[in-house]
């Protein structure tokens, strides 16, 4: 398997990120994929148990910023419903988006981790800055066309376990 694809951390979904031994790990920001990882696929509603988990990452101190390669207007619908500031368009894996997202969050290298639920953006974008980047299991399993073909793509790469388990490196 290639290490630049490898995310440090596998999770069945954001809510089961532990927020205090990530806070123990230096880390002070968090970059955070839209799509299938806080929300389904193309719809911008906000459930009672994401509000509340926005709220518990604020409380552990966390900065947050959205970074998205969706469409500007949709990318900023959600940052107006839950006031945390997004980058759209933001043409994952390039690293531009990651520094900026870090440079408005006011976090080093080493104090950002990546949220998101693919490998070729998120993850890729994430480690070729060696963030600490944090898989997860798609919300939502329809997409684009393209999208599943790159899941397709992605499992020659890396496995995911098929029960999701967080494990660390
Ligand atoms: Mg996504």
């Amino acid at each position: 398997m290639i290490k630049i694809l490898q995310p440090r951390l596998f999770l069945a979904s954001i809510f089961d990120l532990d927020l205090a031994s990530l806070k123990a790990r230096g880390m002070r920001g968090l970059i955070m994929d839209l799509d299938n990882t806080l929300v389904g696929w193309n719809r911008p509603d906000m459930s009672q148990e994401l509000i509340a988990w926005l709220q518990e990452v604020r409380n552990h101190g966390f900065k947050m910023c959205i970074v998205s390669n969706n469409l500007t207007e949709r990318v900023e619908e959600f940052s107006r419903k839950s006031g945390i500031m997004s980058i759209p368009k933001a043409a994952k894996p390039r690293r531009r988006s990651f520094w900026l997202a870090m440079k408005r969050m006011g976090t080093g290298r080493h104090e950002t981790a990546v949220i998101g639920d693919q490998v070729f953006t998120d993850i890729l974008g994430g480690n070729r800055l060696k963030l600490y980047t944090i898989l997860v299991h798609p919300i939502d399993t329809h997409e684009y066309w393209t999208t599943k073909l790159v899941r397709r793509l992605e499992g020659h790469f890396v496995r995911r376990p098929r029960r999701p388990q967080s494990f660390s490196h």
